[in-house]
């Protein structure tokens, strides 16, 4: 048997995906710091609850700002599929 106690669990992440794009938001990991908000081109995340959340992933063009500026690697986009229709910018 390897090692003693319990085993160490990974924490849950809350995805967020469609047939483009993929999101997965590590809630422990966010500290709410509003980064990846501030820099999403779409503006499709939204501080709630202590953490970020995806409001429309229709909305996720992929471009991955928001996993490139969070500094804590709470949050991981993939890229699925390029879509061919422009994503309007939400305001
Ligand atoms: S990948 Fe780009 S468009 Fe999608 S949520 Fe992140 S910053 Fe916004
Ligand atoms: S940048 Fe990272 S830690 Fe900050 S709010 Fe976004 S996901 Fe959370």
């Amino acid at each position: 048997m390897k090692g003693s106690g319990s085993a160490s669990k990974l924490p849950e992440a809350v995805i967020s995906e469609d047939e483009f794009n993929r999101l997965e938001v590590i809630p422990d990991y966010c500290k709410d710091c509003g980064i990846c908000i501030a820099f999403c081109p779409t503006h499709i995340l939204e501080s709630r609850g202590g953490t970020v959340i995806v409001t429309d992933i229709a909305g996720c063009t992929g471009c991955g700002q928001c996993e490139l500026r969070c500094p804590d690697f709470a949050i991981t986009v993939t890229a699925k599929k390029r879509r061919t229709k422009k994503v309007k910018k939400q305001v």
